[in-house]
This record gives structure tokens, sequence and C-alpha cells, in this order.
């Protein structure tokens, strides 16, 4: 932490003490989510913990949105402007094996991807902001999101109308970073975490003899030059200056040497990074794996099955994130991060609907021993990163109300 930078800070009121007065009562609240976890769709423990903190800070919200999420709101001085704050609030269905002192109490269920942090980091923004209500230029909505790890719940939220009434100007996330020190963040221009679409290919042939093969069509030549011709959805048919993956992961088909079998499946996914390439991918597969079956006489069936869009950052509302965390943490705690992610995060339907910045919160540290990935069993995070969060989004609110 910069101490000279803050010391420099203009705001009203004192960010740092004002952190400093809550932040025991948030790391507090933050064990109790990690000790408390619960898989996408069934937070209803963690969504009443979440309402029970709200109605002691004297926070308005409505509860069951998406059914596990809460949306609360902050109503400033003015409503001209109004900005809203996401946390997913889920967990994985993984046994824990860390070492902190405050392990899962839920059997083979465990916050291994920080989304306690985020809870936590909201809730403590949401009783500073109140604190300051009476100052505050704008409006500020909280989302605490469900389901992000399985079935999504952001999509659910904005369609049951949580960007409206009042509507919503911009939309603020963050994920924590095991890549990244805590004491750091990561912020990436444009393009940050890919689309996902889940493919099925069925390929059926004519069955016969594995010694007469002229006698039937087989399955497995077809989908072997399938495999191969999808390659150049990559190679041939997108810009070398655009990324993309494109993965079968799975192939089954036969049951003995000698015989060609009638059918074959395969599975694979697509990660692209716009909704252009998204389509084009979608497009070409069909068309490869259709005109490929009919060349040898068989024929291709594809199933694809979208998952989340892809996530697209604002510049705008980085480079006030970016100033913000300036003010927060000074730049040489600011990494530009150059490449984008090729997982997904389902923020991104907030960002594909109003002007969002989604965010790297560093959480590593060697010296503790806080060096394990996300969705890693030994997942564990340093607390530090938790005043962090708080005073780069208070930060970044405030200066988007000017
Ligand atoms: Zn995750
Ligand atoms: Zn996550």
């Amino acid at each position: 932490m910069n101490k000279n930078k803050a010391s420099k800070m203009r705001e009203p009121l004192n960010i740092e003490n004002s952190i400093a007065g809550v932040i025991d009562e948030i790391i507090e609240i933050r064990r109790y989510f990690h000790q408390n976890p619960e898989l996408g769709q069934n937070e209803f423990n963690t969504m009443n913990t979440i309402c029970s903190f709200l109605d002691k800070y004297g926070i308005e919200y409505e509860k069951n949105v998406a059914d596990t999420g809460v949306v609360a709101l902050i109503i400033g001085n003015t409503t001209d402007k109004v900005i809203g704050v996401r946390a997913d609030i889920d967990a994985l269905p993984i046994k824990e094996e860390s070492n902190v002192d405050f392990k899962s109490h839920n059997e083979n269920v465990m916050h291994a991807c920080g989304h306690d942090i985020h809870t936590a980091i909201l809730l403590g923004l949401g009783k500073l902001l109140k604190l300051m209500e009476k100052d505050l230029k704008g409006s500020v909505k909280l989302f605490f999101q469900p389901a992000e790890e399985t079935t999504g719940g952001a999509e659910r939220m904005i369609k049951e109308g949580c960007l409206k009434n009042p509507d919503v100007d911009a939309v603020l996330g963050l994920h924590v970073s095991s890549d990244i020190e805590a004491g750091k963040i990561g912020i990436k221009y444009g393009k940050m975490y890919a689309a996902s679409d889940m493919i099925t290919i069925n390929v059926s042939g004519v069955q016969t003899h594995g010694a007469y093969p002229h006698d039937g069509i087989d399955p497995i030549v077809i989908s072997s030059n399938i495999v191969m011709a999808l390659q150049t959805l990559v190679s041939r048919n997108m810009s070398p200056w655009n990324s993309a993956v494109f993965t079968i992961g799975s192939m089954h088909a036969g049951t003995s040497g000698n015989i060609i079998p009638e059918a074959a499946k395969m599975t694979g996914i697509s990660r692209t990074l716009d909704v252009k390439t998204r389509k084009l991918f979608q497009r070409r597969l069909v068309e490869i794996c259709e005109s490929i079956a009919r060349a040898y006489g068989g024929k291709a069936e594809v199933n694809i099955v979208e998952s989340y869009a892809p996530l697209i950052n604002d510049d705008s509302m980085v480079d006030l994130v970016r100033e913000a965390a300036v003010d927060s943490i000074g730049e040489n705690n600011i990494i530009v991060m150059k490449e984008p992610y090729l997982g997904t995060e389902d923020f991104s339907y907030f960002a594909a609907a109003k002007k969002s910045c989604f965010f790297s919160l560093g959480i590593r540290n060697e010296e503790k021993g806080y060096i394990h990935p996300i969705h890693s069993n030994k997942f564990a995070a340093d607390e530090d990163s938790i005043s962090i969060g708080m005073k780069i989004f208070l930060n970044s609110i405030l200066k988007f109300f000017g």
C-alpha cells in the first residue's frame, strides 16, 4: 500500500480510516462465508446472511432475485448517476485441503474460487457507502449474484430487472487472482474472458465387417477427417491477430478391431473472445462437419450449447478504475494485462448490458503459502486484499460520480 498516495486523496471522508474501522468485521464475515459455503442455486444461508448484514447496516434490498441473489440499493444525495457493483456468492464441489483454521464446515463444498472474498468486499463496500450516503453524488446498487460456477446467475438477474429502477449506468466487478501478488491488481482493456460453447458431433455411417470396408461407410475415418479439418477454424478462418481455442476432448466409436461401427461421437469446446468470432466458429463448424461427412457418404449432426458470453471491458471504465487504483495502491501496483483469459466469467452479461470494468485482485503471498490457484483444494488467499478491493471500488465509485 502506498501511504504517500493515500494521504494526497481529496475525498471528503478519510477512506483509509473508514476502511480501518470496518475491516475486522468484514474479515470475520469472509471467514463465516468460507466456513459455510454453498453450491450454485443453493445459496440460501448465504443469501439470508447477506440480508441480515444489510438489515444491520440499514441498507434496503430485494432478495430471491434469480432465486438466491440479492440486489441492494444505497440512494445518494442525487440520483443522476447509478453505478452497480457485483459479487458472485457461490462455492464449488471440492473437499477443502487448505491450511486455514476456518476451513469449510460443509463436506465436499469449498469456496475455492474466492467468491467468499468477493461477497465480503461487497458487504464492506455497502457498509461504507451507507455511512457516506448523504455525500454521495449518485446511487449504488449492490448485486450479490448466485450460481456463477453452474448455470449462471448474472443473465437471470438482468432478465429479472436488476439493472432497472433506478437504471444503472455502469457496473464494476472483480475476481481474486492467485497469479497476482496481494497488494496489486490486474486490469485489462477490451476483451478479458472468453465465450464458451460446448459441442457434440454425432457421425453416422454404415456398419460392416472390418475386412470388407467397401460394404460400409466408416464413421471413424469420417470423424478423423473432421477433427483434422476443424483445426483450420483457428489457422485458416480467423485473423492471426485474434485468438481462440477449439478442442475435441472426447471421441468414441466402435467395439472391436474387426468391426466398422455404425456411428461415432465427439465432444469438444470452443473458446472465442468476441461475438463475431463465436458466430463464425459456429457456422464453420456445422459446414465442415456436415460437408466432410457427406463427402464420405455419411452424415454428421452438430449440437452447439452456448455457455457464457465473452467479457469485454469498456476502456473508459478501465481508465476510471485505473485512476482510482493509482490513488488507492499507487501506480507501481497496477498490472496492465496484455492477454485475455480463455476461461469464462458470467460478469460478461453485465458488461454486455452496461459499460463495465472487471479487474483482477491479487491475493498471492508466497511467504504465507498462498500460492494455489483458484479451484484448487488448497486454495487460500491473503486477506490483506479485502481492504484493497473495498478501497478501489469505493474510489472508483466516487470518481464515477465526479
Ligand atoms: Zn471459479
Ligand atoms: Zn470465480
